[in-house]
């Protein structure tokens, strides 16, 4: 079945990989506003390369990129990519530059190769592959590649909002995935949701000589005590009603959870640790990882933190804090329950700033469209792990009302993505493609 198209596939992977080293060597990075126009014209002309109508939906920050084809096959198929990167900081830990891709032992290497480039490419090549063999899809085409996804596809609703008939798909391929620590295929149904503040706290009109510590108060004192209200030793969450409105695993997400392997003595030796959180292991650890929200120090700054000593009692301190919340819990409420928790503690004097908030969303394990994914990586790769939700966040819940999402990718284990020396398998990329053949194939039967 699709001979033609895979062959083609095959015989024109390094057309595909210029391609993608083309889009790479755009530094769309969304943090510093960089490159995000051009990488949306670029993606958005290898849409129409490709047969697809197009439309770029202008937004308060990046554009949306939208393609669609309709074949008048009775499914579609819809993808959700994005073309912004990470900023590629530290650039001396680069062993070639970020955005001049270079190939190496099968891997192509840059920044966005892996999250989520490569997959991007890797889709509207696949629809190349159809073009330009005269072969007819089997099912009808959408794209949503947005412009903000590592910055928290901020204005991401803007576009959705209006456009929920565009939304509708038979199903839908998520913007990551790929090949997990033991080299077998991983599909992610849901994502976590996120609350992420920043907390400050001001004493002093400047930074004074620490001497004066016995009679003038310290921000960075208030702040750890704070924070240190937030949670017990336990990692158990102290702000009332956090935990309230969580719905729980079901059986059947239970269940598959039981079956699934996390490698975990191997993954201690990589996190260089002798044991996890509260000694978790076994089906404990897999349902925290699956199930728990979080409470968790991202960043911390105050005073001073160079060579040697330097007396000082520093007039302000703040951090960086992330929430990662499972379904049920919504991020304007958990921002309302941290605020009062802070007020009833006695720290009125740390404010706290809303960054980023959105809700988890899943697709149930036992979704027809979870069996497609399921049967066509078994005709390329074989047999795949299924995780009901990723521990990472994403903007799924403004899609999957409306389709049903799973995710995969042509990344794996050593893919480094948001690091230095970011990289993908250029045999995984191959395959990727063919797999997105078989799910087409697979959608039909
Ligand atoms: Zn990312």
């Amino acid at each position: 079945m699709y001979d033609a198209v895979t062959a083609f596939i095959d015989n024109n992977l390094d057309d595909s990989i210029n391609a993608l080293i083309k889009l790479c060597r755009i530094p769309s990075v969304a943090a510093k506003n960089e490159g995000l126009e051009e990488a949306a014209a670029l993606v958005e002309s290898m849409l129409k390369d490709v047969g697809l109508e197009t439309e770029i939906h202008p937004t308060s920050g990046a554009p949306v990129v939208t393609g669609w084809l309709d074949v008048g096959a009775k499914r579609t198929l819809l993808f959700y990519d994005h073309y912004d990167v990470q900023p590629a900081e530290p650039f001396n830990l680069w062993e070639s530059p970020p955005f001049e891709p270079e190939i190496r032992n099968g891997r192509l290497y840059g920044r966005g190769v892996a999250d989520n480039k490569g997959d991007t490419i890797s889709r509207i090549w696949t629809l190349k592959a159809f073009k330009d063999t005269d072969t007819k899809l089997p099912v009808n085409i959408k794209f949503v590649i947005e412009g903000e996804e590592e910055i928290g596809s901020v204005n991401l609703p803007e576009y959705t909002e209006k456009n929920t008939d565009f939304l509708a798909a038979d199903g839908g391929i998520w913007e990551f995935g790929g090949a997990g620590i033991d080299g077998r295929q991983e599909a992610w149904l849901g994502l976590k949701g996120i609350l992420y503040v920043e907390l400050e706290s001001e004493h002093l009109s400047r930074d004074v000589h620490s001497s004066n510590a016995c009679i003038l108060p310290s921000a960075a004192s208030r702040l750890v005590l704070a924070l240190n209200s937030l949670k017990d030793s336990t990692s158990h969450i102290l702000i009332e009603g956090f935990y309230d409105n969580i719905k729980q695993l079901t059986e059947s997400e239970l269940e598959a959870i039981k079956k699934i392997d996390l490698h975990e003595e191997q993954l201690k030796n990589v996190y260089g640790i002798d044991e996890y959180l509260n000694d978790l292991s076994g089906d404990d650890l897999k349902n925290a990882y699956y199930g728990d929200p979080t409470c968790n120090i991202c960043g911390l700054t105050s005073g001073y933190q160079g060579k040697g000593p330097m007396t000082v009692l520093p007039a302000r301190a703040s951090c960086k804090v992330d929430f990662r919340l499972v379904e049920g819990m919504h991020p304007d409420d958990i921002y309302n329950k941290l605020g009062k928790h802070l007020v009833d503690a006695g720290f009125i004097d740390v404010k706290v700033t809303l960054l980023q908030g959105y809700p988890a969303a899943k697709t149930p394990i036992n979704h027809s469209f979870v069996k497609i994914v399921e049967a066509a990586n078994k005709r390329v790769f074989g047999d795949m792990v299924i995780h009901p939700t990723s521990p990472g966040s994403g903007p799924l819940y403004l899609f999957n009302k409306h389709v049903p999402m799973v995710s995969i990718g042509c990344g794996d284990y050593e893919s480094k993505a948001h690091s230095p020396n970011e990289s993908i398998v250029i045999e995984n990329y191959r395959m990727a493609m063919h797999r997105i053949v078989a799910v087409m194939d697979e959608m039909c039967k």
